[in-house]
């Protein structure tokens, strides 16, 4: 067999329901198909190619620490981890980071964090978290417990104990659940990623960051979708201007290598210690390397550039033929369409632009250096393509 498709329909686990592309190489935000067919990348590995495919400075991080040391267990140090760890809590003001290799794995070693924090403050009995409704934190059992969609829950019972969710941007609601429960952590993603690119309120945001204070419970940001410049701030917490005691990410991280970290502010630092979690990969020289270089060129001139075309694709789309509203922050864009989402996708995929969907959204997650020209040009066809479904 040497056909690509059939072969992956024969031998991968059917858990993808794949559009019928083969991608085989790309250039920033241009992708090519096993046909020489050229695509605008609108999705970028959702939110993973931070500076798009094959950047060169991004591979030339990668490919010299390859050839210098490509993996190293954690019972030595290394360089990279050392640098990275001290560049996320440089920018961010937090004081230590756990590394893991996936958005997943960074929201699991929150919630140790957090539960280990209040059963030896308040009592082992202080094991409940509160997550929000439509929530997005991942697959493995815990974090599927934490997403507020029962959708992904279904079947896979039972669940891990101690998750409750609650309404998006209603605080009474969210303010009376952490009266009935004892609770360890609140954990929310400023916008809601998988759920519809929903930016949560200021209001709201403000209020539980306040309410987790006061009542010493631990308050995770999940910016595994939104971090590392997606929203027009190194972190999407940073348009609220409150301080979390936890901050995941992931996705955009590595720039196309999977890392995920957990961010732990002075309240938590001390929380793990020797044996209390771990991860294999966790710190890998070459997936810190990239994550150095991605985050290293996320500076004040690519957030404001972030923030411009941003604008730009709001105003475009706004109030054009068949949109009926545009959401998001920075280059994370749901677009509810009066189409349906996922026939406007498979047009655009004809016409030579990849987008994504998000319930029942078209979302946008271009490279964070996406070239003007490019992108103008893919949101002209995608308002064609909505116009006409
Ligand atoms: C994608 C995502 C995750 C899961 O990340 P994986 O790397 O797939 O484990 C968790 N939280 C949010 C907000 C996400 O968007």
């Amino acid at each position: 067999m040497n056909d690509i498709k059939s072969i992956d329909k024969s031998y991968v686990a059917g858990t993808y329901n794949r559009f019928d592309v083969e991608i085989v190489s790309g250039k920033g935000s241009l992708v090519y198909d096993n046909k020489g067919n050229e695509y605008i990348d609108m999705g970028s590995g959702i939110g993973v190619t931070a500076f798009g495919i094959a950047d060169d400075e991004w591979v030339k991080a990668v490919s010299s620490q390859a050839e210098k040391l490509q993996h190293m267990s954690n019972l030595y140090y290394t360089e990279p981890c050392a640098r990275l760890a001290e560049v996320l809590c440089g920018r961010t003001g937090m004081k230590k980071v756990f590394f893991a290799n996936s958005g997943a794995e960074a929201n699991e070693c929150a919630i140790k964090v957090a539960r280990k924090y209040a059963a030896e403050r308040k009592g082992e009995e202080y094991f409940n978290i509160l997550t929000l409704e439509n929530s997005f934190h991942g697959r493995t059992l815990t974090t599927l417990s934490a997403t507020g969609q029962d959708c992904f829950h279904k079947l896979f019972n039972p669940l891990t104990p101690g998750f409750i969710h609650t309404p998006a941007n209603d605080f009474e609601q969210l303010k009376q659940k952490v009266k009935e429960n004892k609770c360890a952590a609140i954990m929310l993603e400023c916008v809601q990623g998988e759920g519809g690119v929903n930016a949560l309120t200021k209001e709201f945001i403000t209020s539980v960051y306040e309410l987790a204070n006061n009542e010493d419970i631990i308050l995770i940001i999940d910016e595994v979708q939104t971090g590392n410049g997606r929203t027009g701030e190194l972190y999407a917490y940073m348009n609220y201007g409150i301080k979390p005691d936890i901050v995941t990410t992931a996705k955009g991280l590595g720039g196309g290598l999977p890392i995920g970290a957990a961010l732990l502010s002075q309240k938590v630092e001390a929380v793990l210690g020797y044996g209390d979690h771990g991860s294999t990969y966790g710190g890998n020289p070459v997936c810190c390397s990239a994550a150095l270089n991605v985050i290293n060129r996320i500076d004040d001139n690519l957030l404001k550039e972030i923030k411009e075309k941003s604008k730009y694709i709001f105003t475009s789309l706004e109030g054009a033929k068949g949109v009926e509203s545009v959401s998001g922050m920075g280059l994370m864009i749901g677009i509810k369409a009066k189409g349906n989402s996922s026939e406007i996708v498979k047009k655009c995929i004809e016409k030579g632009v990849l987008c994504l969907t998000a319930k029942d959204k078209i979302r946008l997650l271009p490279a964070l250096n996406i070239p003007f020209d490019i992108l103008e040009k893919a949101i002209n066809i995608i308002k064609e393509v909505i116009a006409e479904v």
